[in-house]
Protein backbone atom coordinates (compact mmCIF):
# COMPACT_ATOMS: atom_id res chain seq x y z
CA UNK A 1 0.00 0.00 0.00
CA UNK A 2 1.58 3.55 -0.76
CA UNK A 3 1.67 6.56 0.89
CA UNK A 4 -1.36 8.19 -0.25
CA UNK A 5 -3.57 5.23 0.28
CA UNK A 6 -2.25 5.26 3.96
CA UNK A 7 -3.14 8.41 4.16
CA UNK A 8 -6.70 7.91 2.89
CA UNK A 9 -7.00 4.72 5.10
CA UNK A 10 -6.23 6.47 8.24
CA UNK A 11 -8.29 10.05 7.44
CA UNK A 12 -11.27 7.31 6.60
CA UNK A 13 -10.91 5.50 10.02
CA UNK A 14 -11.11 8.39 11.79
CA UNK A 15 -13.79 10.30 9.92
CA UNK A 16 -15.93 7.17 10.25
CA UNK A 17 -15.57 7.16 14.34
CA UNK A 18 -17.04 10.70 14.30
CA UNK A 19 -19.45 9.65 12.06
CA UNK A 20 -20.49 6.56 14.37
CA UNK A 21 -20.97 8.64 17.10
CA UNK A 22 -22.60 11.82 15.33
CA UNK A 23 -26.93 12.02 16.23
CA UNK A 24 -27.46 15.24 14.05
CA UNK A 25 -25.33 15.23 10.77
CA UNK A 26 -25.32 17.91 8.61
CA UNK A 27 -23.93 16.71 4.92
CA UNK A 28 -22.85 19.89 3.00
CA UNK A 29 -22.55 20.14 -0.74
CA UNK A 30 -21.28 21.76 -3.99
CA UNK A 31 -20.69 21.03 -7.65
CA UNK A 32 -18.23 18.24 -6.88
CA UNK A 33 -20.33 16.09 -5.54
CA UNK A 34 -22.25 15.56 -8.85
CA UNK A 35 -18.95 15.98 -11.20
CA UNK A 36 -18.53 11.84 -11.19
CA UNK A 37 -22.53 12.11 -12.17
CA UNK A 38 -21.20 13.85 -15.52
CA UNK A 39 -22.31 17.93 -14.25
CA UNK A 40 -19.45 19.83 -14.89
CA UNK A 41 -18.19 22.11 -11.99
CA UNK A 42 -17.38 25.81 -12.52
CA UNK A 43 -13.74 25.01 -12.00
CA UNK A 44 -13.39 22.19 -14.48
CA UNK A 45 -12.89 23.78 -17.65
CA UNK A 46 -16.20 23.65 -19.97
CA UNK A 47 -16.39 21.80 -23.16
CA UNK A 48 -17.90 22.16 -26.40
CA UNK A 49 -19.35 25.87 -27.86
CA UNK A 50 -19.83 26.64 -24.36
CA UNK A 51 -16.04 27.00 -23.45
CA UNK A 52 -16.28 30.36 -25.01
CA UNK A 53 -18.00 31.55 -21.92
CA UNK A 54 -17.69 31.97 -18.37
CA UNK A 55 -19.92 30.77 -16.31
CA UNK A 56 -19.32 33.95 -13.74
CA UNK A 57 -20.23 36.51 -16.52
CA UNK A 58 -23.53 34.42 -17.68
CA UNK A 59 -24.75 34.24 -13.75
CA UNK A 60 -25.75 37.71 -13.34
CA UNK A 61 -28.60 40.09 -13.63
CA UNK A 62 -26.69 42.11 -15.84
CA UNK A 63 -25.92 39.50 -18.46
CA UNK A 64 -29.25 38.40 -18.68
CA UNK A 65 -30.31 42.40 -18.86
CA UNK A 66 -27.86 42.37 -22.10
CA UNK A 67 -28.48 38.88 -24.17
CA UNK A 68 -31.46 36.86 -22.03
CA UNK A 69 -31.73 34.91 -25.10
CA UNK A 70 -28.03 33.38 -24.62
CA UNK A 71 -28.80 33.31 -20.31
CA UNK A 72 -31.50 30.99 -20.85
CA UNK A 73 -30.00 28.76 -23.68
CA UNK A 74 -26.96 28.49 -21.34
CA UNK A 75 -30.09 26.90 -18.52
CA UNK A 76 -31.93 25.17 -20.97
CA UNK A 77 -28.46 23.17 -21.43
CA UNK A 78 -27.50 22.97 -18.46
CA UNK A 79 -31.12 21.48 -16.90
CA UNK A 80 -30.63 18.86 -19.95
CA UNK A 81 -27.23 18.00 -18.75
CA UNK A 82 -29.25 17.27 -15.61
CA UNK A 83 -31.80 15.46 -16.51
CA UNK A 84 -29.03 13.45 -18.77
CA UNK A 85 -27.28 12.64 -15.42
CA UNK A 86 -28.00 10.05 -12.79
CA UNK A 87 -27.05 10.19 -8.85
CA UNK A 88 -24.17 8.73 -7.99
CA UNK A 89 -22.71 6.71 -5.37
CA UNK A 90 -22.23 9.83 -2.94
CA UNK A 91 -25.82 11.03 -3.31
CA UNK A 92 -26.64 7.74 -2.36
CA UNK A 93 -24.97 6.93 0.12
CA UNK A 94 -26.08 10.43 1.73
CA UNK A 95 -30.05 9.40 1.17
CA UNK A 96 -29.46 5.97 2.99
CA UNK A 97 -27.63 7.89 5.67
CA UNK A 98 -31.00 9.40 6.14
CA UNK A 99 -32.86 6.45 6.71
CA UNK A 100 -30.46 5.28 9.81
CA UNK A 101 -30.83 6.18 13.58
CA UNK A 102 -29.36 10.07 12.94
CA UNK A 103 -31.04 13.05 11.98
CA UNK A 104 -29.39 13.83 8.41
CA UNK A 105 -30.19 17.26 6.99
CA UNK A 106 -28.64 17.89 3.30
CA UNK A 107 -27.60 21.87 2.68
CA UNK A 108 -26.58 22.29 -1.35
CA UNK A 109 -25.40 24.69 -3.00
CA UNK A 110 -26.38 22.35 -6.15
CA UNK A 111 -29.23 23.57 -8.56
CA UNK A 112 -29.45 19.49 -9.43
CA UNK A 113 -31.89 17.68 -8.01
CA UNK A 114 -29.54 14.58 -7.61
CA UNK A 115 -29.81 14.65 -4.01
CA UNK A 116 -34.11 14.28 -4.03
CA UNK A 117 -33.16 11.54 -7.03
CA UNK A 118 -30.78 9.58 -4.80
CA UNK A 119 -33.76 9.74 -2.22
CA UNK A 120 -32.50 12.08 0.33
CA UNK A 121 -36.14 13.82 2.02
CA UNK A 122 -34.45 16.57 3.94
CA UNK A 123 -32.23 18.92 1.25
CA UNK A 124 -32.14 22.54 1.91
CA UNK A 125 -31.16 24.32 -1.63
CA UNK A 126 -29.12 27.55 -0.96
CA UNK A 127 -28.67 28.55 -4.27
CA UNK A 128 -32.53 27.69 -5.69
CA UNK A 129 -33.51 24.89 -8.38
CA UNK A 130 -33.05 24.65 -11.76
CA UNK A 131 -36.94 23.12 -11.91
CA UNK A 132 -38.44 26.36 -10.73
CA UNK A 133 -38.02 29.28 -13.53
CA UNK A 134 -39.31 33.22 -12.24
CA UNK A 135 -40.69 35.91 -13.87
CA UNK A 136 -37.47 38.67 -14.01
CA UNK A 137 -39.74 41.39 -13.73
CA UNK A 138 -42.23 40.48 -11.09
CA UNK A 139 -40.87 37.14 -9.55
CA UNK A 140 -44.04 35.73 -10.32
CA UNK A 141 -43.59 31.03 -10.56
CA UNK A 142 -45.21 29.87 -13.66
CA UNK A 143 -48.17 27.73 -13.12
CA UNK A 144 -47.89 25.46 -15.96
CA UNK A 145 -44.61 23.40 -17.48
CA UNK A 146 -44.88 25.00 -20.89
CA UNK A 147 -41.53 27.24 -20.35
CA UNK A 148 -40.22 23.68 -20.42
CA UNK A 149 -38.58 23.01 -23.45
CA UNK A 150 -35.79 20.74 -25.23
CA UNK A 151 -32.63 22.55 -26.41
CA UNK A 152 -31.89 21.59 -30.47
CA UNK A 153 -28.31 21.59 -29.48
CA UNK A 154 -25.52 23.37 -27.33
CA UNK A 155 -24.51 26.54 -27.38
CA UNK A 156 -27.95 27.65 -28.51
CA UNK A 157 -29.42 31.20 -27.94
CA UNK A 158 -33.20 30.62 -26.80
CA UNK A 159 -35.70 33.66 -26.00
CA UNK A 160 -36.87 33.46 -22.76
CA UNK A 161 -40.73 32.39 -22.43
CA UNK A 162 -42.71 35.35 -20.92
CA UNK A 163 -44.42 35.88 -17.74
CA UNK A 164 -48.56 34.93 -17.51
CA UNK A 165 -48.97 37.91 -15.41
CA UNK A 166 -47.06 40.64 -16.56
CA UNK A 167 -45.26 39.57 -19.90
CA UNK A 168 -41.81 39.97 -18.53
CA UNK A 169 -38.91 37.39 -19.42
CA UNK A 170 -38.67 33.84 -17.34
CA UNK A 171 -35.59 33.85 -15.63
CA UNK A 172 -34.09 30.49 -14.00
CA UNK A 173 -35.33 30.63 -10.12
CA UNK A 174 -31.57 30.11 -9.40
CA UNK A 175 -29.50 32.55 -7.33
CA UNK A 176 -26.64 34.67 -9.62
CA UNK A 177 -23.69 36.22 -8.17
CA UNK A 178 -24.34 39.25 -6.35
CA UNK A 179 -27.87 38.26 -5.68
CA UNK A 180 -29.61 37.47 -2.02
CA UNK A 181 -29.91 33.65 -1.01
CA UNK A 182 -33.67 32.87 -0.50
CA UNK A 183 -34.19 33.75 3.15
CA UNK A 184 -35.93 31.05 4.92
CA UNK A 185 -33.49 28.52 3.26
CA UNK A 186 -31.01 30.41 4.48
CA UNK A 187 -32.13 30.84 8.15
CA UNK A 188 -33.05 27.06 8.09
CA UNK A 189 -29.67 26.49 7.17
CA UNK A 190 -28.02 28.42 9.82
CA UNK A 191 -30.12 26.62 12.37
CA UNK A 192 -29.13 23.60 11.48
CA UNK A 193 -25.67 24.08 10.88
CA UNK A 194 -25.76 25.67 14.64
CA UNK A 195 -27.35 22.43 16.26
CA UNK A 196 -25.69 19.47 14.44
CA UNK A 197 -22.62 17.74 15.92
CA UNK A 198 -20.87 16.54 12.74
CA UNK A 199 -21.14 18.24 9.15
CA UNK A 200 -19.61 16.51 5.98
CA UNK A 201 -18.36 19.49 3.48
CA UNK A 202 -18.27 17.51 0.07
CA UNK A 203 -17.19 18.66 -3.53
CA UNK A 204 -16.84 22.47 -2.52
CA UNK A 205 -14.40 24.47 -2.66
CA UNK A 206 -15.24 27.32 0.10
CA UNK A 207 -15.19 30.08 -2.29
CA UNK A 208 -18.96 31.29 -2.86
CA UNK A 209 -20.42 33.21 0.09
CA UNK A 210 -22.23 33.21 2.02
CA UNK A 211 -22.70 29.55 2.12
CA UNK A 212 -19.52 29.24 2.92
CA UNK A 213 -20.13 30.07 6.29
CA UNK A 214 -22.13 27.01 6.92
CA UNK A 215 -19.14 25.08 7.67
CA UNK A 216 -17.30 27.74 10.23
CA UNK A 217 -21.20 27.98 11.56
CA UNK A 218 -21.15 24.15 12.69
CA UNK A 219 -17.49 25.02 13.83
CA UNK A 220 -18.16 27.67 16.00
CA UNK A 221 -20.90 25.54 17.96
CA UNK A 222 -18.67 22.99 18.82
CA UNK A 223 -19.36 20.36 15.35
CA UNK A 224 -16.72 18.43 14.30
CA UNK A 225 -16.46 19.15 10.11
CA UNK A 226 -15.12 16.72 7.52
CA UNK A 227 -13.70 17.86 4.15
CA UNK A 228 -14.12 15.09 1.27
CA UNK A 229 -12.43 16.82 -1.95
CA UNK A 230 -9.38 15.89 -4.19
CA UNK A 231 -8.16 19.17 -3.76
CA UNK A 232 -5.93 19.73 -0.39
CA UNK A 233 -8.10 21.83 2.02
CA UNK A 234 -5.49 23.87 3.49
CA UNK A 235 -5.71 25.48 7.17
CA UNK A 236 -7.34 22.87 9.52
CA UNK A 237 -9.01 24.06 12.23
CA UNK A 238 -9.35 22.09 16.02
CA UNK A 239 -11.87 19.78 15.08
CA UNK A 240 -11.80 20.09 11.24
CA UNK A 241 -10.28 16.93 8.98
CA UNK A 242 -9.85 16.75 5.42
CA UNK A 243 -10.27 13.14 3.61
CA UNK A 244 -8.39 13.47 0.05
CA UNK A 245 -10.14 11.52 -2.19
CA UNK A 246 -13.54 11.57 -4.89
CA UNK A 247 -16.48 11.61 -3.10
CA UNK A 248 -17.90 8.67 -5.08
CA UNK A 249 -14.56 6.78 -3.79
CA UNK A 250 -14.66 8.08 -0.37
CA UNK A 251 -18.55 8.51 0.86
CA UNK A 252 -19.75 4.43 0.38
CA UNK A 253 -16.00 3.67 2.35
CA UNK A 254 -16.66 6.09 5.05
CA UNK A 255 -20.37 4.98 5.59
CA UNK A 256 -19.47 1.07 5.36
CA UNK A 257 -16.63 1.75 8.36
CA UNK A 258 -18.77 3.46 10.16
CA UNK A 259 -21.53 0.83 9.93
CA UNK A 260 -24.21 2.22 8.15
P1 LIG B 1 -16.79 24.84 -7.32
O1 LIG B 1 -16.96 24.58 -8.79
O2 LIG B 1 -16.31 26.16 -6.86
O3 LIG B 1 -15.82 23.75 -6.67
C1 LIG B 1 -16.01 22.39 -6.85
C2 LIG B 1 -15.15 21.65 -5.83
O4 LIG B 1 -15.39 20.27 -6.00
C3 LIG B 1 -13.65 21.90 -5.99
O5 LIG B 1 -13.10 22.17 -4.70
C4 LIG B 1 -13.13 20.55 -6.53
O6 LIG B 1 -11.82 20.25 -6.05
C5 LIG B 1 -14.16 19.59 -5.93
N1 LIG B 1 -14.33 18.35 -6.68
C6 LIG B 1 -14.16 18.12 -8.01
N2 LIG B 1 -14.44 16.84 -8.30
C7 LIG B 1 -14.82 16.25 -7.13
C8 LIG B 1 -15.25 14.94 -6.77
N3 LIG B 1 -15.36 13.97 -7.69
N4 LIG B 1 -15.55 14.68 -5.47
C9 LIG B 1 -15.45 15.66 -4.52
N5 LIG B 1 -15.04 16.91 -4.80
C10 LIG B 1 -14.74 17.22 -6.10
O7 LIG B 1 -18.20 24.49 -6.69
P2 LIG B 1 -18.96 25.12 -5.47
O8 LIG B 1 -18.04 25.23 -4.31
O9 LIG B 1 -20.21 24.32 -5.36
O10 LIG B 1 -19.35 26.63 -5.94
C11 LIG B 1 -19.70 27.02 -7.25
C12 LIG B 1 -21.14 27.47 -7.48
O11 LIG B 1 -21.61 26.97 -8.74
C13 LIG B 1 -22.12 26.93 -6.50
O12 LIG B 1 -23.15 27.82 -6.33
C14 LIG B 1 -22.65 25.70 -7.21
O13 LIG B 1 -23.93 25.33 -6.81
C15 LIG B 1 -22.72 26.12 -8.65
N6 LIG B 1 -22.64 24.94 -9.54
C16 LIG B 1 -23.58 23.95 -9.38
C17 LIG B 1 -23.53 22.81 -10.15
C18 LIG B 1 -24.58 21.74 -9.92
O14 LIG B 1 -25.70 22.07 -9.52
N7 LIG B 1 -24.27 20.46 -10.11
C19 LIG B 1 -22.52 22.65 -11.12
C20 LIG B 1 -21.59 23.70 -11.28
C21 LIG B 1 -21.66 24.85 -10.46
ZN1 LIG C 1 -44.14 38.80 -14.32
Amino acid sequence: MNETNTELREGLAAAAVLLGKARHVVVFTGAGISAESGIPTFRDPLTGLWARYDPETLETPRAFREDAALVWGWYLWRRMKVAQALPNAAHKTIATLGTTQREVTVITQNIDDLHERAGSSDVIHLHGSLDIPKCFACHRIPTDESWNTDIAAEGVRVEPPRCERCKGKLRPGIVWFGEDLPSRAWKRALATAKSCDLLLSIGTSGLVYPAAEIPREALRNGASVIHINPAPVTQLGVNEYAIAGTAGQCMPLLASLAGV
